[in-house]
């Protein structure tokens, strides 16, 4: 799925996102289990996860179709 980013102007592929974050995921693990535990099934739920910007990870993004693609590339305002 190609995006173009709201938030850092980022064109090109989306990538699979996970809400949240890993460090918090250990720390969690390590003071309480139970919290630890749902966190990361919560983390490994489609729930958790996303698609958004592989720059800025902002999920607020625009898509592009594939005819507005190839237009840009025509224009060459891709970064190759
Ligand atoms: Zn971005």
């Amino acid at each position: 799925m190609k995006i173009k980013c709201a938030n850092c102007d980022y064109m090109g592929e989306a990538t699979l996102l996970q809400k949240g974050s890993r460090s918090k995921e250990i720390a969690l693990w390590c003071c309480l289990f139970l919290p630890g535990l749902l966190y990361t099934l919560w983390r490994q739920s489609s729930d958790g996860r996303y698609m958004g910007c592989p720059q800025c990870k902002s999920a607020q993004f625009r898509r592009i179709t594939r005819r507005e693609w190839k237009d840009l590339e025509r224009q060459g305002a891709l970064k190759a």
